[in-house]
């Protein structure tokens, strides 16, 4: 990056870790570090930071008993940083932006709209709100740019919006909102680029990491999507439950005296495939004893069936299917998932090529299947970095180099 160019910083607040990439913006947008500190409030909380190849250039063992210490260390860290002479703009991910359709300039207004929205997202936005917040103090006249993981959806008709209960709760904001959204439109863009065709018709977006979500998307806009009011709706996820029998909250408050968040706590972090296994969160632990534990095949099995339910029921949803799309740590990486999930559904027209599938080609679908089924690399570092340029008219013009 040459001091003429300027640069983005982009921020993604987690529960326990703050990633952040560094993108100068010249005709392209290109990555020259990335990094996140993580282990937030636990034992060996790092800083690690790798060059745009990838390559590790540092890590660094940091005490942050909490979120405000490893703020403040990562806002000391990046001021020591010659690079950090050339920032024009932060774009942060705000996971909840309830009604925003496009990303905004922080202005105080803004932030006392975020602070008011808290009890929509108590998880996530008392900590972006936070680091916003940080920035703010110690440069005040950086602009700041908050990406809304919610707006993509925004654009969901009423009848999948609406969740069935009393009218009072719509009129105070409980619908179904949508998460993952900045990987959506990432996707949408590069799907765009890849087959420009494709956004004519009718698409489905598997963003499965250790949150998944599936999005049904027509004419390039989401129509509706398996997250609902929370992140916690939808399909099994690596410690979140997904979709359970509401009838369930009552029944384990007269059997176990389980308090509200006693449940919040069981349903976001002690289900999934960590609460059906027993034993990990993580799908490649689940695929490796999966021979020899039944609970950690059943986990699978389950992951994939509902997967697979998903991707039936918005087919329903669209009137069909053209495109396919796999993201995220296991759309991306797991040729083995990809495959279960798919198995069955010659029906719908997706058939994929054994080969293709097992090298993660971009294209993993066979010639004879009327589907095309995608493996896309998402990337919502760079979806915030493109979004902040847009915005503040950096001069992007449109090509990248991730
Ligand atoms: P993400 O949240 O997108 O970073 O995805 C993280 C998840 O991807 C991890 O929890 C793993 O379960 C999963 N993952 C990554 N690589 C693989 C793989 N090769 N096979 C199965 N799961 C994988």
């Amino acid at each position: 990056m040459s001091a003429a160019e300027p640069g983005v910083l982009t921020i993604n607040g987690g529960s326990s870790s703050i990633r952040f990439a560094l993108f100068a913006v010249g005709g392209t947008l290109q990555r020259q570090l990335a990094g996140k500190i993580d282990r937030i409030g636990l034992k060996g909380t790092n800083l690690v930071v790798s060059d745009q190849s990838g390559k590790a250039r540092a890590t660094q063992h940091i005490t942050a008993a909490d979120h405000g210490t490893a703020v403040g260390f990562l806002l000391d860290w990046l001021d020591a940083q010659p690079l950090f002479a050339s920032i024009k703009a932060v774009g942060h991910r705000v996971v909840h932006g309830m009604q925003h359709t496009e990303p905004e300039r922080v202005t105080r207004r803004l932030l006392k709209e975020l602070h008011r929205i808290t009890p929509y997202d108590p998880d996530h936005l008392p900590r972006e709100i936070g680091l916003i917040e940080a920035f703010l103090q110690r440069h005040p006249k950086l602009p700041q740019v908050a990406c809304f993981d919610t707006s993509f959806h925004r654009s969901m008709p009423a009848v999948a919006r609406l969740l069935p209960v009393p009218r009072r709760y719509a009129a105070k904001g409980v619908e179904r909102y949508g998460f993952h959204g900045l990987s959506c439109a990432y996707l949408i863009e590069e799907l765009t680029r890849l087959d420009p065709g494709a956004l004519n018709g009718r698409v489905i977006l598997a963003h499965l990491g250790s949150g998944a979500s599936l999005t049904a998307v027509y004419r390039g806009k989401s129509i509706d999507t398996s997250m609902g009011f929370t992140p916690a709706a939808g399909l099994v996820m690596s410690t979140r439950s997904g979709d359970i029998d509401p009838g369930l909250v009552y029944y384990l408050a007269r059997t176990e005296n389980m308090t509200a968040p006693q449940f919040q706590q069981m349903v976001n972090h002690e289900s999934g495939l960590l609460g059906v296994s027993g034993m990990s969160s993580d799908l490649r632990d689940l695929c490796a004893s999966e021979a020899t534990d039944v609970r950690a095949a059943e986990a699978v099995e389950l992951f994939c069936y509902q997967a697979r339910k998903w991707i039936g029921s918005y087919a329903a949803a669209l009137g069909g299917l053209d495109t396919l799309v796999f993201a995220a740590g296991i759309g991306e990486n797991s040729p083995l998932i990809r495959k279960r999930i798919c198995r069955d559904l010659g029906f719908l027209g997706i058939e994929l090529d054994r080969k293709r599938n097992a090298r993660n080609a971009d294209l993993i679908s066979a010639d004879v299947g009327r589907v095309k089924v995608r493996v896309i690399r998402t990337d919502e570092e760079l979806m915030i970095a493109r979004s902040v340029t847009r915005l503040l008219d950096l001069g992007w013009t449109g090509n990248d180099k991730p």
